[in-house]
């Protein structure tokens, strides 16, 4: 990482000297330019009296060192030139600066040389008697003076680079010191204090991702501690029936029985079994809701619809118990998975007969709103004491364990209705009072969040 910060500084430096050097020498050689023009336009004014005073005296004893002189007459005729022989010279009627100055009194040109790269200024000034004098200079190009200046530039050249390469060096090891010296483990200590002003963004980025990981690492012992609770009371709950089963099934082997008790004990015997079964049912319920939960499809269902069967297949328990089971309220299509709306209406209202009096009800009730189906399970049972409520929910919690197995409950019904409803991005909510009965609510939505959600997310 320094190596990259490093090259950044240096390369930033480098790049902002030299941009800087092109700059000031570009506009250095607009204002020489310009100065040099107006110093050729002055020496020309000055020339001109010189001439207007002495005439062709003027030229005789005169050095023009980098100028050029040269003396028209108004014919177009060279009079006198610094650098050649007049006569050998052609006309300078048609030349753009003599051409001005005779026109309006001051003429200005700008040729360049065969090199292209340099220029000649030409200045040139009617004198009174009507002959023109013509000064002119050559105008370095941009090119010739940075040649001019190529030792200079390139000590300067060397020396930014050196001292860029230093300061550069110098800051990259301020940067990347305190990142060097952070502790991963530890990154509150560093917060707040001055040296580690810079790097607070990524102390706090580690102190997210720490807080982060803690959590997910809670959540995960959580789920085990879970699962193996889970593990323990499954083998609990399946041993007592079988030991009952085999306990009674030895009796009978051995002929310990009377004859008037082997009807008792062999449908002691069915009762466990029946059980046992409805207990793995239960169990493979749970599992699969689980693994459901990755692999079911959603579909359009009828709630309704599916209430009613669910109360159907019930009938007949809730007829042996003497409850009067009905469903009512209008068409409710959801997008779901069907066995799971049938799972949570077929367990809560088979608790709502299981949990009731003798010539109690249990009314199930579905209606529909915009966005949600409100699935409603009333009955005149027991009631669950208001301490319980919220533990009815958990994997093998019965309220009353003998009353539970009594009607051959597993503690695992409402735990599945609990999930299917959170796979499904609902709520349940129970009311009730000891003794007074108790009211299930499910709120469903009508559609899953996103409409391409069809694969559920799996709970912790
Ligand atoms: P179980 O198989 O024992 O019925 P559940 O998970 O379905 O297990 O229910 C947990 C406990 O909640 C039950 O043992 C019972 O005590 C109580 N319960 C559930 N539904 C009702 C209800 N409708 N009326 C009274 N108590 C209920």
């Amino acid at each position: 990482m320094s190596d990259k910060i490093f090259k950044a500084i240096y390369i930033t430096a480098i790049s902002v000297f030299l941009a800087s050097l092109v700059f000031i020498m570009g506009i250095s050689y607009h204002y020489f330019s310009s100065l040099q023009k107006s110093q050729l336009k002055n020496e020309t004014e000055l020339g001109a009296q010189g001439v207007t005073l002495s005439g062709a005296a003027y030229f005789k004893k005169l050095r023009a060192e980098n100028y050029r002189i040269t003396w028209i007459g108004a014919d177009g005729s060279v009079l006198y030139d610094s650098e050649a022989k007049s006569e050998t010279m052609e006309n300078h009627l048609e030349r753009k600066e003599v051409k001005k100055a005779l026109k309006t009194g001051f003429g200005e040109a700008v040729r360049y040389s065969n090199t292209l790269a340099d220029k000649q200024l030409y200045a040139a000034k009617r004198l009174p008697d009507g002959s023109v004098l013509r000064m002119s200079i050559l105008q370095r190009s941009v090119w010739a003076l940075l040649f001019g200046f190529a030792q200079p530039i390139c000590l300067v050249v060397v020396i930014a680079t050196l001292l860029s390469f230093f300061l550069a060096s110098g800051l990259t090891a301020r940067i990347v010191a305190p990142i060097n010296e952070i502790d991963v483990e530890h990154p509150e200590y560093y917060y707040g204090k001055e040296r580690f002003k810079e790097v607070e963004p990524l102390l706090r980025h580690i102190l997210a991702q720490k807080a982060q990981l803690k959590r997910e690492q809670a959540e995960i012992e959580k789920t085990a501690l879970i699962r193996q609770e889970f593990t323990a009371n499954v083998s609990h709950e399946l041993k007592t029936p079988l030991h009952a089963i085999s306990g009674y099934a030895e009796l009978l082997e051995k002929e310990l029985v009377k004859k008037e008790d082997v009807k008792r004990f062999s449908g002691k015997i069915l009762e466990e079994s029946l059980r046992l079964t409805k207990l793995v049912e239960d169990i493979v319920d749970l599992t699969n809701l689980d693994s459901g939960a990755t692999t079911a499809k959603r579909e359009e269902c009828d709630v309704l619809r599916i209430a009613k069967n669910a109360a159907e297949s019930l009938e007949a328990a809730a007829t042996a118990m003497d409850v009067a089971l009905s469903v009512e309220g209008t068409e409710a299509s959801v997008v779901a998975i069907p066995q799971m709306i049938h799972s949570v209406v077929y367990n809560l209202c088979d608790n709502a007969i299981k949990y009731n009096h003798r010539g109690g009800y249990v009314n199930v009730e579905v209606a529909q709103s915009d966005d949600n189906t409100i699935l409603t399970v009333e009955d005149s049972g027991v009631g669950i004491p208001e301490e319980c409520q919220e533990r009815i929910f958990e994997r093998f919690y019965r309220v009353n364990k003998s009353r539970s197995k009594e009607v051959g409950g597993t503690g695992l019904g409402l735990s599945i209705v609990k999930h299917a409803v959170m796979l499904h991005n609902g709520k349940i909510e129970v009311y009730s009072q000891h003794g007074e009965g108790s009211t299930f609510v499910v709120t469903l939505p009508n559609m899953p969040a996103s409409a391409d959600a069809n694969v559920l997310k799996p709970l912790q």
